[in-house]
């Protein structure tokens, strides 16, 4: 298979890990005889340095010309007094909009030689954790119309949220189709005894459902939800949602993996094409020092290969690599108990490639 990826190492610890993950990929591509080539995109605080805005139009044009994007971090300090308008953020607003990225997906897993980091208890731990999380990503609250007026003399300030069906029906669509390449089950999260955009939801992610017979859903309240998630994660296998609960839910479900370093995400939309990327930010107290975890941007890679790319054993290749390394005791310094010796960036990179290339 021959792939172009626009790889955007953005700020930060960004090049070094999406270094890595490159090592990954062409360790992938050699083994199973693909070809892939990438493009070094230019976006985020270095871009603001060098042109004096985060997405360049260029930048913008080699995303939308690759098969997918590769995305290591944007921002830091550095650009904290830069105008709004042009903050590194913006590069990843300014890419999801024109790829057309409505849906984010972050699984919540962990691997069972990290289960200490968990903050669950490690009875709740042992049952399995293992579930992605598909927000959508462009409408609802954060997007709908604001405003802030005097009304009596005081502020009234007001957010309104609307989905139309068309929205929901495609992360829905994008929900079950995560649930086909995983364990076939959906749980919908709304709030439908209050909100009637959640009724709306309800109603549209039930159509769509009769197209995917073979997959179990179900619906549950968002409050339910976010205590199901430390109370009994081991329950979900995919859980699909609007934009705010879905800010506030993936947060959540990284969080009880206990290692923010190790956790990928996806943005997708109707193409293939889609952006993945670590969830951590550019870490900027750590740049510069080989010393990040660069497991989060490699299964993100990982993950490229699965969604866009439909590959999925060199995916599980991938997993089983991380998963064999992180057995055999080797860590970075921050999942390592403190005065270890551990390894830095680039030597996880060439030790999950060793275990690759023994597999
Ligand atoms: P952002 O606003 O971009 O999300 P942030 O300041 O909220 O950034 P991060 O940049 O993710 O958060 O950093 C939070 C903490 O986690 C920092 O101490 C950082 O060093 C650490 N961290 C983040 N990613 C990694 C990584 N890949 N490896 C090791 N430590 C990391
Ligand atoms: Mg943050």
């Amino acid at each position: 298979m021959k792939k172009h990826i626009a790889v955007v190492p953005g700020d930060g610890i960004g090049p070094e890990i999406v270094k890595e993950a490159i090592k990954v990929l062409d360790c992938i591509a050699e083994k199973y005889d693909h070809e892939f080539t990438y493009t070094h995109v230019i976006a985020g605080g270095c871009a603001i340095d060098q042109f004096g805005k985060s997405l360049p139009e260029e930048s913008l044009q080699q995303c939308l010309n690759s098969d997918s994007v590769l995305l290591g971090a944007v921002g830091g300090p550095k650009w904290d007094d830069v105008d709004p308008s042009i903050r590194p953020e913006k590069a990843l607003l300014g890419i999801r909009k024109e790829l057309g990225l409505y849906a984010n997906l972050r699984p919540a897993k962990i691997f069972p030689q990290l289960a200490d980091a968990s903050p669950l208890r490690q009875d709740i731990v042992a049952k399995g954790i293992d579930f992605m999380v598909v927000r959508e990503l462009i409408g609802g609250v954060y997007f709908g119309e604001k405003k802030t007026e005097e009304i009596n003399g005081e502020l009234v300030a007001s957010d309104h949220m609307n989905y139309a069906e068309h929205e929901i029906r495609r992360i829905a669509h994008t929900a079950f189709q995560t649930a086909r390449k995983r364990h076939h089950k959906v749980i919908s999260v709304d709030k439908a005894n209050v909100l009637d955009t959640s009724r709306l939801w309800r109603k549209v992610v039930h159509e769509v459902a009769k197209e995917y017979p073979d997959v179990e859903v179900a619906d549950m309240l968002v409050d339910n939800t976010a205590m199901q998630i430390v109370k009994n994660p081991a329950q979900f296998d995919v859980v699909v949602t609007e934009n705010m609960f879905g800010d506030i839910l993936s947060d959540e479900a990284s969080m009880i993996t206990g290692s923010i370093g190790l956790i990928p995400s996806a943005s997708l939309g109707d193409s293939k094409r889609g952006m993945y990327e670590p969830i951590h930010g550019s870490a900027p107290d750590i740049a510069g020092q080989n010393i990040a975890n660069p497991i989060g941007t490699i299964l993100a890679a990982g993950m490229m290969l699965k969604y866009a790319f439909d590959l999925d054993t060199e995916y599980a290749q991938i997993e089983k690599a991380v998963e064999d390394v992180l057995a055999d005791g080797y860590r970075t310094a921050d999942i390592m108990e403190d005065g270890k010796k551990h390894l830095s960036c680039s030597e996880m990179g060439d030790k999950i490639v060793e275990y690759l290339n023994k597999a």
